[in-house]
């Protein structure tokens, strides 16, 4: 169908898809493909799940929303819920992930103003990914991202990822810092994973209660399950102040959360924030449903074992090729990064039947739903494998 009135915001793949079920989707011409993307993190629990689809249809015949100016049930549900599952101690519901992170921001530059600091800086990563609105895409680390849309927003610090000697210093020389924003795996970034694994963030922790900064993870993308543990925090044994969540909570239904700890949880007044949409009954049941799916099946467990097993199965099959440079993964958060720009093999996969991305130029990152199973895992590895092995061959 003709796209002339899109903004032209998108590289689109040259594809519609007509429905899915599982790790499937069928495109208009009734082509199947696997899907090791699951709609960039968000479809853990693949596509039509059944419990899903009925939370949803259940929730739209008796209301779909009312606003914030009302008590909504399904909000409070899902707050205990998710403070139940993180240790945090209160939620603001919004949309999207961008718009989690805001939240985070405001909460962060409320609070360094209620402790006298008229001029609040936020430590962020080089590489890092936190959104496209104009606070966010200036706390991003990527000047892709930012250009053409100067001035940034003034405010953030930025520091290698990865790199605690980087954040001591700012500590000796900025009083203005109030809060440290970080990916603990970067997503978009390339799945970078920190090389000193949990003690990084036990090193952001501490720095943080040092100085009296707030912690604040972004879990937009590492969040519910997709690493092992419900968020990628609880494989470290610390805690933040602040975490965002988005992608995977509502399994396609758009929703976002800003959760907080503490003294940061209290930071929040009526006036001082707030959403049209945010947490409405239809988005917080499709959330419900799909930490229900999650639990009961125990999909974090899933998530850890096979994405290790996909990790060493590629390991196996390309370990020796010239031209794969690391394959790494936490769970499903899935990195092969090779020696050369690789974009083209997107389309090459997607003519195999494959849905894959490219993130950082270099690195193919697989985010496949939460319920694959061991044997499209298996078709992923040997047909993913094959076409790096004849990219890598026809780019030599
Ligand atoms: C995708 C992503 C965002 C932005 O989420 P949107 O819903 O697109 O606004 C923020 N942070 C991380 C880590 C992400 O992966």
């Amino acid at each position: 169908m003709s796209q002339q009135h899109l903004m032209n915001t998108y590289g689109r793949q040259p594809v519609t898809f007509a429905y899915g079920e599982g790790a499937w989707l069928w495109d208009t011409n009734g082509k199947r493909y696997l899907d090791a993307l699951a709609g960039v993190a968000v479809n853990g629990l693949g596509h039509a799940h059944p419990v899903l689809a009925k939370a949803i249809a259940e929730q739209a015949a008796k209301l779909i929303h009312v606003s914030n100016i009302y008590q909504i049930d399904e909000q409070s549900r899902l707050a205990n819920r998710l403070c139940a599952l993180s240790g945090m101690d209160r939620v603001f519901f919004c949309n999207s992930g961008c718009e989690a992170n805001e939240a985070a921001i405001k909460l962060a530059r409320l609070y360094g103003h209620g402790k006298g600091i008229e001029n609040p800086a936020i430590v962020v990563m080089e590489k890092s990914f936190h959104g496209r609105t104009l606070a966010t895409l200036s706390a991003t680390g990527n000047y892709k991202v930012q250009a053409g849309f100067e001035p940034l927003v003034p405010g953030f610090v930025r520091v290698p990822f990865d790199d605690l000697d980087a954040v001591r210093q700012v500590a000796e020389h900025n009083p203005n810092v109030v809060a440290v924003l970080v990916e603990p795996i970067q997503g978009e970034g390339g799945i970078n994973i920190p090389h000193g694994g949990a003690n990084y963030l036990r090193g952001l922790r501490e720095l943080c209660d040092q100085h009296g900064w707030l912690l604040m993870l972004d879990e937009v993308q590492s969040g519910i399950a997709r690493t092992g543990t419900m968020f990628a925090f609880q494989h470290t044994g610390i805690k933040p102040d602040v975490m965002t969540l988005a992608k995977g909570l509502g399994s396609g239904v758009p929703i976002g959360a800003c959760l907080a700890y503490g003294a940061a949880a209290e930071v929040f007044t009526p006036g001082k924030h707030g959403s049209t949409f945010g947490g409405n009954p239809l988005a917080c049941a499709a959330a419900l449903a799909t930490l229900d799916v999650i639990e009961n099946d125990k999909l974090g467990q899933h998530a850890e074992q096979l994405g290790n097993w996909i990790n060493q199965a590629f390991s196996a099959q390309l370990k020796d090729v010239a031209g794969v440079v690391t394959i790494r993964n936490a769970g499903l958060m899935i990195g092969i990064e090779l020696d050369r720009p690789c974009g083209d093999l997107v389309k090459q996969a997607l003519e195999a039947g494959l849905l894959i991305n490219v993130t950082a130029d270099k690195v193919v990152r697989l985010l496949p739903p939460l319920i694959l199973n061991q044997a499209e895992a298996q078709q992923l590895v040997d047909g993913l494998s094959g076409l790096i092995k004849k990219f890598l061959e026809a780019s030599a």
